[in-house]
């Protein structure tokens, strides 16, 4: 029988259309798999095989009358921040509880136009706030790594936690996540996962639940590079339903996967060489730098100077655009309601029972940078930094074609063991990552080596805005000569 954990998306697609499989057999298959994980990892905030069945039987049916799409049959994991028609969807939050969306969202009707099968929304940090999965309201996802020799929990990384769990663990062959300051290249990061932030407006916003609007990225996780090109190529569009989307062409990007790095310029930033970083991160940047010389690309230094301030920028910018964002759910239209003595008190009630510390914690900071008094020294403030960090971004660019840096700070951490420390230490894992969002330009993460405890790591490839095609080559070149192939020692 065939051991469908093992298998790619590129892999699933060649077995379905060589009839080693019927995407109905692969949709029951991966249902198992996915409810027989769930009391162990908690990836999952649905399962419906009934619904992955139904599409995969019209898949079956599509390929037998040669109408297949280019993801035909595939089982694709849906973060719960996507509006599914008719599917429960909540952002992992109490306040939305039970809301079904009468809508589908623009990137998840773009899967299912390709073929693809639906079978699950996963879990994730409340509204998308967070790098550890810990505060979603079915409590936190569980990575299927551990470290040799170890049995202690390690967080799947975060927001998009349960995306990167679920498929690290072999359930699904894509999955859907956004990026906001990392949320799916820090998870694919501490899960040995391909994950690709494209250019923002690459993919719609249209049916994603809003975190911060500049800021918010949707794109893919996925097991390889060429599996990852693929699926952002099926996700991209242009969207008139989202005034930011953009709408030129998709190019082909699976062509640029495996073409060769001669002649590119890749910078390596030298202020991302942080006091503290382990030494590891550093020994597999440098590796990764040789990697790329020795296939034939000149690597430079360069200097983002802004790098220091991304972070503070980051994390008023998110808050506030947060706050307005949230603002929403107030109990009247959808989701949860506490009923109170009048409609002030029914708020009140309302968004103190239905939102997690964290999601009050950004919506205090969010109100309080743009309150009168406080908006120019804080969120205007940003707003600059976010243009100086733009301009540093355009001028390496003008330099070299990609840029080459750490994805994350450290390897996957403990269940617990920042989340309730200082939440200043949960910050700092996106500070490699947040630079990109506020620039708005293409990054991803590759899978490129284990640390000391057999932990993956991933490297960072970014490149100048629109120009995934690059990226995509570049990061194809990190995974041929880092011959990545570990998986998570099966416990669950
Ligand atoms: N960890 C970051 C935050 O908490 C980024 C989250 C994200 O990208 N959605 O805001």
């Amino acid at each position: 029988m065939t051991d469908f954990s093992a298998l790619s998306l590129t892999d699933v697609l060649a077995g379905l259309e060589a009839k080693d499989f019927t995407a109905v057999e692969l949709a029951e298959a991966t249902v198992s798999a996915a409810e027989a994980a769930q009391p162990a990892l908690n990836a999952f905030t649905v399962i419906d095989g009934a619904r992955a069945v139904d599409m995969a039987r019209a898949s079956d049916a599509r390929r037998a009358k040669g109408e297949a799409g280019v993801l035909d049959g595939a089982p694709i994991a849906i973060k719960d921040l996507f509006a599914v028609k008719g599917v429960t969807t909540t952002a992992s939050s109490n306040i939305l509880k039970g809301f079904e969306p009468t809508y589908e969202s623009s990137v998840t009707q773009n899967l299912w136009d390709a073929g693809a099968v639906f079978f699950a929304k996963t879990s994730m940090d409340e509204f998308a706030m967070g790098s550890s999965n810990e505060t979603a309201n079915t409590g936190p996802v569980i990575n299927p790594w551990r470290a040799e020799g170890s049995d202690e929990n390690l967080v799947p990384g975060g927001s998009s936690g349960g995306s990167a769990s679920a498929l690290a663990a072999g359930i699904s062959y894509g999955a859907t996540g956004t990026d906001t300051g990392g949320s799916i290249r820090q998870p694919a990061a501490f899960t040995g996962l391909v994950g690709v932030k494209p250019t923002y407006g690459r993919c719609s916003r249209w049916g994603v639940v809003a975190f911060a609007s500049s800021l918010d990225h949707p794109g893919p996780f996925a097991k390889t590079v060429k599996d990852s090109a693929l699926l952002t190529q099926v996700m991209a569009s242009h969207d008139p339903k989202d005034s930011t989307s953009y709408p030129g062409e998709v190019p082909n990007w699976v062509e640029a996967v495996g073409k060769s790095v001669k002649g590119l310029k890749i910078g390596v930033p030298k202020e991302y060489r942080m006091d503290g970083m382990p030494g590891e991160i550093e020994t597999l940047w440098s590796k990764g730098a040789e990697w790329l010389r020795a296939a034939g690309a000149e690597v430079v230094d360069i200097s983002l100077p802004m790098t220091k301030y991304a972070l503070p920028a980051y994390y008023i910018i998110a808050p506030a655009e947060a706050s307005s964002n949230l603002a929403r759910y107030d109990g009247m239209r959808y989701g949860a309601r506490v009923e109170g003595e009048d409609l002030i008190d029914t708020y009140e009630k309302t968004r103190a029972a239905g939102f997690g510390k964290e999601v009050q914690r950004r919506i205090l900071i969010g109100t309080y940078v743009l309150s009168a008094g406080y908006y120019d020294a804080y969120y205007l403030k940003a707003l600059k930094v976010r243009r100086k960090i733009l301009e540093d971004f355009e001028r390496a660019f003008a330099q070299v074609d990609a840029i080459l840096t750490p994805t994350t700070p450290s390897a996957a951490f403990g269940i617990g063991s920042k989340a309730k420390a200082d939440p200043i230490e949960m910050y700092l894992n996106d500070i490699f990552t947040v630079t990109a969002n506020i620039a708005g330009v293409p990054a991803m993460s590759v899978p490129a080596g284990l640390d000391a405890s057999g932990l993956p790591l991933g490297l960072q490839v970014i490149t100048k805005a629109l120009d995934e095609a690059t990226m995509f080559t570049v990061a194809g070149a990190i995974e041929d000569a880092a011959g990545f192939k570990a998986k998570p020692k099966r416990w669950w």
